[in-house]
């Protein structure tokens, strides 16, 4: 790693250059070395001289093949390892070497569980697919093997060769739990049978995800032929591949949802399959209900307190939902000239109509104050005011990425030094997976000699590509996605583990997102945006006006968005809570829609068919829903008064991110935020919000002409 060192000490130099030419040209401003970066493609230097360093900087991976070798590496060390773990006398703690053996499993998966979605040639992904089999079925085997979990429990209850520190018992328990989910406490039969579930409903959960989005063809002449050229058509078939939302016409929303939401009966039998999986599965294993199971070492541990959390919540947001409601009610009469009924198609249609008509927030006169070199500059002068940090653009070796437009960022603490890199893969590209993503590289960790092991990521982003004209222009939306990003980074970056098996984002999902959450308040706060929104051509800040209008728009409708997450996260609670349930899915569906949502269910819909995170959430959907109620409450308790205080950023690093997951989250809460994260205080600090942005919102509304 010399070599990064020495093009740091190069790129400190041009930043000095860079300073001396801000002073001659003075008065006149110019965007810093990190702004002048971002907007421009990353620069592509040759060197025929400079050797290939391999993918990350890993060596073996300088071509495909290398993949192989780090599986076979990977499969030695962990059977080394392993030994270790079962020779007496031992000379390390069971958790040190249970941490080593993941890391350096999770080193080979999570590498190659990157390059297999981001790679664009087809041998890289590939191999890295193999890779990640191959490291399955070693996780597979070491999941059944009783003396390994006999010996950590034994380290883990009873003590081990050196007294366990809370930290190990917490992570040497999450070792615990991890061979438990697989039923190796159990008999051999009960354990098969775990072995089976856990196939079954991954497979169910497979294709379950894949039919939630398929279109629906319908014959021509069940939609009035008005609107028949609104959809696609082939043949005497019409093809209605989504909602239409954004369709001004009601009669093609409230058709498009009728059919897109009618119930799917081979959907609908696999998401029987998969509930009675999990059932059966967390049973066996324990548990009385999935739920029960999922949200085990969570911030809110127990089902019955995120279902009470839902209901309050439910009912102090009832009227303020209402309110929404009765607004748009309003405009769709003067829209449509007709006092017909707000449907359930309707609210997405007439919320992006305010915020379009009253806001006046267009992309067109956005975008030019965000592009991405001003973005950058903006989290960078967050992160070195909170933290002391800086971002570094740094160069990239060659055959250190697997595409040309990635940019590498250094994380640069002004006591610490290197914190870790940040690899940005953020232009759109075909074939890139659309979806904005954190990917953990390389946890970070203590190193037996006292060093430590540097966290490496990636930031994948969907952004425009630059033009000849133009830097890339980034929406609102854009900018707070990538805010959002960047706080998982920062947990990446800014925790300081003992173990890798804890690193950063790797806590409980309801605190997983609380980092993310709260840089979109940061990200929607007009002192910070006023810092960095600048125009790309003249360098103009952004007005108060234009600040105002966007702060605002980002808050409208926030109750009846809000209620619509907990009729979502409680459908997924009463799912994978007791069975058999009280009705098929989708009566289940009609009474938590009426006890939940503002608006009547849609009779022969089945929403839920469609509703694809009860696979990756299961029981865990809350998670969004406290995640912003923790956020806000960070927010509110250290960062409105001042959002760049340093003091507060300290203590948040100090307190809350350095930790990773390495502590239970209800204790951290409870020591950062001196209160209890109970169902109580987690529903009054999204009830505040939703009250605070009000404010803001009727400012702007109430100056409508
Ligand atoms: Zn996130």
């Amino acid at each position: 790693m010399v070599y990064i060192v020495v093009m740091y000490k190069r790129r400190l130099i041009l930043r000095k250059i860079c300073t001396l030419n801000t002073v001659l040209k003075s008065n006149v401003s110019i965007w810093s070395p990190l702004a002048e970066a971002f907007n421009a493609r990353p620069m592509q230097k040759f060197n025929f001289r400079r050797q290939d360093v391999g993918l990350f900087g890993v060596p073996e991976l300088t071509t495909h093949d290398g993949f192989y070798v780090l599986k076979e590496q990977c499969i030695s060390k962990t059977d080394r390892l392993i030994n270790e773990a079962l020779t007496r006398p031992r000379q390390r703690k069971m958790v040190e070497i249970f941490d080593e053996m993941s890391d350096s499993l999770c080193q080979v998966a999570d590498l190659a569980e990157f390059i297999r979605l981001a790679h664009p040639e087809a041998k890289y992904s590939h191999a890295a697919e193999a890779a990640c089999c191959a490291v399955s079925g070693i996780v597979e085997k070491l999941n059944t093997n009783v003396n390994l979990y006999k010996a950590l429990k034994d380290a883990v209850v009873k003590g081990d060769i050196k007294p366990n520190t809370v930290v190990d018992k917490h992570v040497g328990e999450l070792f615990l739990f991890d061979f438990e989910q697989c039923g190796i406490h159990l008999s051999e039969a009960e354990r098969n049978r775990v072995v089976t579930l856990n196939d079954t409903i991954l497979n169910i959960g497979q294709h379950f995800v894949a039919g939630t989005a398929s279109p629906r063809m319908v014959k021509k002449n069940v939609l009035p032929s008005n609107i028949r050229d609104i959809f696609v058509s082939d043949g005497d078939e019409i093809l209605v591949s989504g909602l239409y939302t954004d369709s001004a016409n009601p009669v093609a929303r409230e058709m498009a949802y009728r059919i897109f939401l009618h119930p799917d009966p081979n959907q609908e039998s696999l998401l029987n399959d998969l509930l009675k999986a999990r059932d059966e599965l967390a049973k066996i294993c324990g548990f009385s209900t999935y739920a029960d199971r999922a949200l085990r070492g969570a911030t809110i541990d127990d089902p019955n307190k995120v279902l009470t959390f839902l209901h309050k919540l439910s009912q102090d947001i009832w009227d303020k939902a209402k309110a929404d409601f009765d607004c748009m009610k309003n405009m769709k009469m003067l829209e449509n000239n007709v006092n017909g009924p707000l449907g359930t198609w309707d609210v997405p249609y007439f919320t992006q109509k305010a915020k379009r008509d009253w806001f006046r927030v267009s992309s067109k006169e956005y975008s030019p104050y965000f592009s991405l070199g001003a973005c950058m500059d903006g989290l960078n002068m967050l992160f070195q005011s909170l933290y002391g940090i800086q971002l570094i653009n740094t160069d990239v070796a060659a055959g250190e990425c697997w595409y040309s437009d990635v940019y590498k960022l250094s994380v640069i603490h002004e006591n610490e030094g290197l914190l870790g890199y940040i690899y940005c893969d953020f232009y759109e590209r075909s074939g890139k997976p659309n979806q904005d993503c954190h990917f953990t590289i390389r946890g970070g960790r203590s190193l037996p000699d006292g060093s430590y092991q540097i966290p490496i990521v990636v930031l994948m982003l969907n952004l425009p590509v630059p033009r000849w004209s133009s830097p890339s222009l980034l929406t609102p939306s854009m900018v707070d996605n990538l805010f959002h990003e960047m706080g998982h980074a920062m947990h990446s970056m800014l925790a300081r583990t003992q173990y890798q098996h804890v690193t950063g984002t790797r806590c409980s999902t309801d605190f997983a997102e609380v980092p993310s959450v709260l840089m979109e308040y940061f990200a929607s706060d007009h002192r910070v945006l006023k810092k960095f929104a600048k125009h790309f051509q003249t360098q103009q800040p952004m007005s108060d006006d234009m600040l105002q209008r966007l702060c605002a728009s980002k808050h409208l409708f926030t109750a009846s968005e809000t209620q619509l997450q907990i009729f979502y996260a409680a459908i997924d609670q009463v799912y994978h809570g007791k069975h058999p349930l009280r009705g098929s899915t989708t009566e289940v569906l009609a009474e938590t829609q009426k006890s939940h949502y503002g608006l009547p269910y849609v009779s022969n819909t089945a929403w839920q068919l469609r509703f694809s995170h009860l696979v990756g959430y299961g029981a865990k959907y809350y998670s969004y829903l406290v995640s912003r109620a923790l956020a806000y409450s960070i927010w509110q308790t250290y960062f409105e008064r001042d959002p760049f205080s340093r003091e507060k950023g300290e203590k948040y690093r100090r307190e809350c991110l350095a930790h990773g997951g390495g502590k239970n989250p209800k204790n951290l809460i409870a020591d950062f935020l001196q209160v209890e994260p109970n169902p109580d205080v987690l529903a009054k600090s999204l009830i505040d919000e939703i009250d605070y942005h009000q404010g803001q919102v009727d400012v702007v509304t109430n100056r409508r002409p």
